[in-house]
């Protein structure tokens, strides 16, 4: 499976990819919501302003080409890395150093393959409701409820203790400095 920007000038390859996904999630925080709308992607975000992702392990993630183009965006001084792309403006997916979880958000999949969500089946958690917009005619937690943790703990347990937030590519080789220097929106 491949990732991409919205114009394929970015291009990376997910190196065990069904295999190690916890599957599709939609974050409803009012931090994905700002992200998006500073970057001026609120396109992107459902008629709820949910943000869907589908995280992999940042160990499982190769840049294939157009790493010049990466952005490293930040909400705050300790936010997480919010990585986008120079070319297109699209957003990529993010990542906390020391985390086996690299959040790539579902614009990034359709561009490599219109048809991948269908595949992967329907969305398994929806998070953050308190932050929502509207009346969202499915049920989503108010913040993470106890069936979102079982939903990502065995993918969180297995990358920890597998090393998987380890060489991401994203990262220098000290796994926590960001191989761009990042800006604050
Ligand atoms: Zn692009
Ligand atoms: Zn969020």
């Amino acid at each position: 499976m491949q990732v991409r920007c919205d114009c394929g000038a970015f291009q990376a390859e997910l190196t065990n990819f069904p295999n190690h996904t916890p599957g599709r999630l939609m974050c409803y925080c009012s931090d994905c919501q700002r992200y998006l709308e500073k970057l001026g992607r609120q396109d992107l975000l459902d008629a709820f302003g949910g943000t869907e992702v589908i995280p992999v392990y940042p160990s499982e993630i190769r840049i294939i080409k157009g790493q010049e183009q990466l952005v490293c965006n930040q909400l705050s001084p300790d936010g997480l890395f919010r990585w986008s792309t120079r070319c297109c403006n699209a957003p990529v997916g993010n990542i906390r150093a020391k985390f086996p979880w690299f959040g790539i958000l579902c614009n990034a999949y359709l561009a490599a393959d219109p048809d991948c969500l269908e595949r992967l089946g329907p969305v398994r958690s929806r998070i953050y409701g308190r932050d929502a917009k509207g009346a969202p005619p499915f049920h989503i937690s108010q913040k993470i409820g106890f069936k979102d943790m079982l939903t990502v703990l065995p993918f969180l347990v297995r990358g920890g203790f597998g090393g998987k937030s380890k060489n991401s590519p994203f990262f220098k080789a000290d796994n926590v400095s960001p191989i761009v220097p990042p800006r604050l929106l």
